[in-house]
This record gives C-alpha cells, sequence and structure tokens, in this order.
C-alpha cells in the first residue's frame, strides 16, 4: 500500500522547452510509477470512482491490474468500456468525474485514474489487437469519426455487427484530430485507437458528407440503422463591429488549420497567419488551446474573459499550463469592437470592464458592462473561442429529422431520434461537451441499436 496523500508526480516538458515546440507536455508514467500509483487505490468495494465516469469503466478492477504489474490485464478490462482508454487518459475531465468521487480525494489527492488509464492504454500499444467477432448479420452506419461515432462504432463492433463510419474530412477521429491540439493529444494516439477498431472489422469512408455525398435516407435503405455523431463544429461569433477583418478567426478554423493542415511546420503548404499579438476571447478549454497554440507560434497571447478567474470553465491543469507558458490573462474583459488600419488589418481590440451580477441560468455570476470603461488591448490577430452549435447541412437534407432551438438533434436517453431506427448522440444531440459525455452517448445508443435490432 502507498499512504502518500499526493498522486505520483508525472514528468513533463519544462514551460521554457515546451512553449516553442507541439510534442506532448506531459510524458506519462514509468511502469514502476504507475504501479506505486496503484498502491494508493483502496479497492473500494462500491467503487464511487466507477460511478463517476460516463462510460462505467470498472476502475478498481483495472488498478487492481496494474499493481499486479498485470499491464494486459488492465488494459483488458479498460477496453471492454471504453473505445479510447488512450485519449480519455490525456484529455477526460477527470477531476469533475472519477477521480472527483475517489474516496482517497477526501484526505488529500484522489488516485491518479486518469494518468495510469493513459499508463495502461500505452503499455500496450503494439501488443496487437483483439480479434474481430463473429458477425451477426446486421449492418450498421455510423455519421461521424468523432469519440461519439467511434464509440458507437467500436461497441457494436464488438458485438458482433458490421459497421461502416462515414466521415466528411479526409483524417479520422474529430475534434481529436481537427481540434485538440498535438501538444495535450498526439494525433498518433488517436490514428492508434481507430486502427484498434479497424481490426475489430469496423470499416471507414472519408471524404464522405453525409447529407450531400450520400443522404440519411439512403444510409437508411442500405443499413439497418443509423447513428449520427456530427458533433458541433459551427464556431459563434459574437456580432461585433470588425470581426470580418483580416487576423480574426474563429478558434475551430485556427486549430484545424494548425492541427489538421500542420500549418505549425516550417514550409508548410497550408500556412497560417502568425499574430504577434495575439487575443483570445473566450474561457474554455478551446480557448485555452488556441491560447497555447499561439504562443508556440511566437505570439505574445492574452486571454479576454468576461468573468474572473473562478468562472473560467476550462480545466484547471489546462490553465496552469496556459500561465506557465506565458499566456496572460485579463479578467472581466469584454470586447466591444474590432480595431482596423485602412486595409481592414486587426489593430487591437475595443474593450469594456465588466463587473459581476446575481447568478444567472448556467449558475455563474452574469457579467455586466462597467460604464465608462472603454480601453484598448494592442492585437494584430483576435482569435473567437465562444462557442459552437451544431452543422445545419443534416437537418435541411433529412425530412422529419427533429431538431432543437441551436440546431441540435433531438434524441432520447438512448440516442433515438425522431426518425426510426435512425439515433444520434454527442455534440450533435447536447451541444459542445466533452470527449466522455460523447463517447457515453455513442455507447448507449450502440446498446440500444443492439436491442432493437436482436428483436426484429
Ligand atoms: C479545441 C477543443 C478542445 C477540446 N478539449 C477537450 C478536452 O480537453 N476534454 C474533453 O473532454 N473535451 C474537449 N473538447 C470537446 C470534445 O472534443 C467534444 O465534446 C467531442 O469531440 C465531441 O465528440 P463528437 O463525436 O460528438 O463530435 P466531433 O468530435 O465534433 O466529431 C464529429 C465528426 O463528424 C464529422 N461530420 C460532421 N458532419 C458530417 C456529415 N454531414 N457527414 C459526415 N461526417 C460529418 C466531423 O467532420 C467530425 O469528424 C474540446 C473541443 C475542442 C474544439
Ligand atoms: S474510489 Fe479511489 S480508492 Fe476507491 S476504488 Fe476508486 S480509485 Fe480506488
Amino acid at each position: 500500500m502507498n499512504n502518500s496523500p499526493k498522486k505520483t508526480p508525472m514528468a513533463m516538458q519544462t514551460p521554457e522547452a515546451r512553449c516553442r515546440n507541439f510534442s506532448e507536455v506531459a510524458l506519462g508514467y514509468s511502469p514502476e510509477e504507475a504501479v506505486s500509483e496503484a498502491q494508493r487505490c483502496l479497492n473500494c468495494k462500491n467503487h464511487p470512482c466507477t460511478e463517476g465516469c460516463p462510460v462505467s469503466v470498472s476502475i478498481p478492477a483495472f488498478i487492481s491490474r496494474v499493481r499486479e504489474r498485470d499491464f494486459g490485464g488492465a488494459y483488458d478490462v479498460l477496453s471492454a468500456s471504453t473505445s479510447l482508454p488512450a485519449v480519455c487518459g490525456r484529455v477526460c475531465p477527470q477531476e469533475s468525474q472519477c477521480e472527483k468521487f475517489c474516496v482517497r480525494g477526501g484526505k488529500g489527492e484522489p488516485v491518479a485514474i486518469g494518468r495510469l488509464e493513459r499508463f495502461v492504454a500505452d503499455a500496450h500499444a503494439g501488443r496487437g489487437s483483439s480479434p474481430a467477432p463473429a458477425t451477426n448479420g446486421h449492418k450498421v452506419s455510423v455519421v461521424g469519426s468523432g469519440p461519439a461515432g467511434l464509440s458507437c462504432a467500436g461497441t457494436l463492433a464488438r458485438m458482433g455487427y458490421k459497421v461502416t463510419v462515414f466521415e466528411a474530412l479526409h483524417a479520422l477521429g474529430g475534434v481529436l484530430v481537427y481540434g485538440i491540439p498535438a501538444f495535450r493529444l498526439p494525433k498518433d494516439i488517436v490514428a492508434r485507437e481507430i486502427e484498434e477498431l479497424r481490426a475489430l472489422g469496423v470499416e471507414f469512408v472519408t471524404d464522405a458528407v453525409i447529407g450531400r455525398t450520400y443522404t440519411v435516407s439512403e444510409l437508411k435503405e442500405d443499413f439497418d440503422a443509423v447513428f449520427l455523431g456530427t458533433g458541433a463544429g459551427l464556431p459563434i461569433f459574437p456580432g461585433i463591429k470588425g470581426e470580418n477583418a483580416k487576423g480574426v478567426f474563429s478558434a475551430n478554423e485556427y486549430l484545424t488549420r494548425v492541427n489538421l493542415m500542420k500549418a505549425y511546420e516550417e514550409n508548410s503548404e497550408t500556412p497560417v497567419f502568425r499574430g504577434k499579438q495575439v487575443a483570445v476571447v473566450g474561457g474554455g478549454n478551446v480557448a485555452m488551446d488556441a491560447a497555447r497554440t499561439a504562443r508556440r507560434l511566437g505570439g505574445d497571447v492574452t486571454v479576454l474573459y468576461r468573468r474572473s478567474e473562478a468562472e473560467l470553465p476550462a480545466r484547471k491543469e489546462e490553465i496552469a499550463h496556459a500561465k506557465e507558458e506565458g499566456v496572460a490573462f485579463r479578467w472581466l474583459t469584454a470586447p466591444k469592437e474590432i480595431l482596423t488600419d485602412a486595409e481592414e488589418n486587426v489593430t487591437g481590440v475595443l474593450c469594456v470592464r465588466m463587473e459581476l451580477g446575481a447568478p444567472d441560468a448556467s449558475g455563474r455570476c452574469r457579467p455586466t458592462e462597467v460604464e465608462g470603461s472603454d480601453h484598448t488591448v494592442q492585437a494584430d490577430m483576435v482569435i473567437f473561442a465562444l462557442g459552437t452549435s451544431p452543422n445545419p447541412l443534416l437537418k435541411r437534407t433529412t425530412e422529419g429529422l427533429a431538431t432543437g432551438a441551436h440546431g441540435e438533434i433531438v434524441a432520447d436517453g438512448d440516442g433515438k431520434t425522431s426518425l426510426d431506427k435512425v439515433y444520434a448522440g454527442g455534440d450533435a444531440v447536447t451541444g459542445s461537451a466533452t470527449v466522455i459525455l460523447a463517447m457515453g452517448a455513442g455507447k448507449r445508443a450502440a446498446e440500444a441499436i443492439d436491442r432493437e435490432l436482436r428483436e426484429i
């Protein structure tokens, strides 16, 4: 037993080194460190940590195998519940899920469940995949290869379904490849987990935009069921003067160009504008990723956030990393206008100071403008990270598909939509949320599809 009140530390690149490269910041546990951390787990009978996991990983079971140095056995336990353990171990907000409920957290730090998950998944790399199960004769199509689609595909494939994933882009993985930067989630990790699914028999068709290349009705003719995991990729802009100026980006476009089009490489064929003074507007994980990316591309970066640090929604770890890397923050600051020169290039952001009033519908204090507080933040580049909504293409091209006020697909707890044998889950249903919630939705929909098709 390891009685340390603190998590076993994980090696990291120093801030000075990492703010000039796109290699992964965290370096992972050695086998000795993983075993030592696993010895902190109390193997609680009622496993509250599992209750906090949206895909119900048997956490004490996988950790006991790590303690026994049975890393392969630990991987088997993990992969029974999650199709993307190396991804989840890196980007899940464990502090508000499994680790939040860990009994060890009562008198010190919780067991480092995320770090152990990452270790087990990485230790498994190159060990070969489980063989594809015998097929049960049913075919299911999955639209979108983000975490929701991959989780649905993996769950169904393990049950013997023949699954085909249709992806609009040329690369697979959704936000995991085009949104989350490589310094948090290396792209070969995502590719490795997708290879595991291929080994299970999942087929992938890229450059296939459903609603254009094929319609949902056409998929329904060829498959027994359809799962829509199309995400929420449409960026929201604030609607202020100057937001179309040269040098203004949505975080989605900026991160896609850097991550997917490799604009960070010298001599990239698709270079991105490299701002010297960059203002990032927003306070979530997306804002932190955009800020840290712009920093790595040589900019002096300031995050403008309209509430205070206490309300910042990004993960604490990402905020700490951003600060260590030299990203500056201006709290209680909101943009009013993007200032430009005669050629429409960004020269600054006209901002106002905000003060916090009573809590709003989200439970956070409502920011209101302080009169007469106009001031200018110098910038040659502005990145808006104010959230996203689902792309309206499926709604426009799929008759009878019910959608909500913000374009989100309406689905019940099992992912069932208004259309027969059409299911949906992930950001396309909830609006932008998290990887593990999208995976949980994909898994639940897969189980519901299985129940429905077995009844036929
Ligand atoms: C920059 C950034 C950082 C984030 N960081 C974190 C984090 O640290 N931790 C965390 O838990 N969450 C994070 N999130 C949120 C998380 O990534 C999303 O909640 C999650 O990816 C949603 O999964 P999804 O499968 O629903 O959608 P997506 O990942 O968006 O995948 C949807 C896929 O569907 C494809 N598609 C869309 N329309 C069509 C169509 N018509 N036909 C075919 N394919 C289509 C898209 O190209 C895409 O590949 C982050 C998000 C962003 C943008
Ligand atoms: S709650 Fe914490 S200590 Fe208990 S089984 Fe889960 S990880 Fe181990």
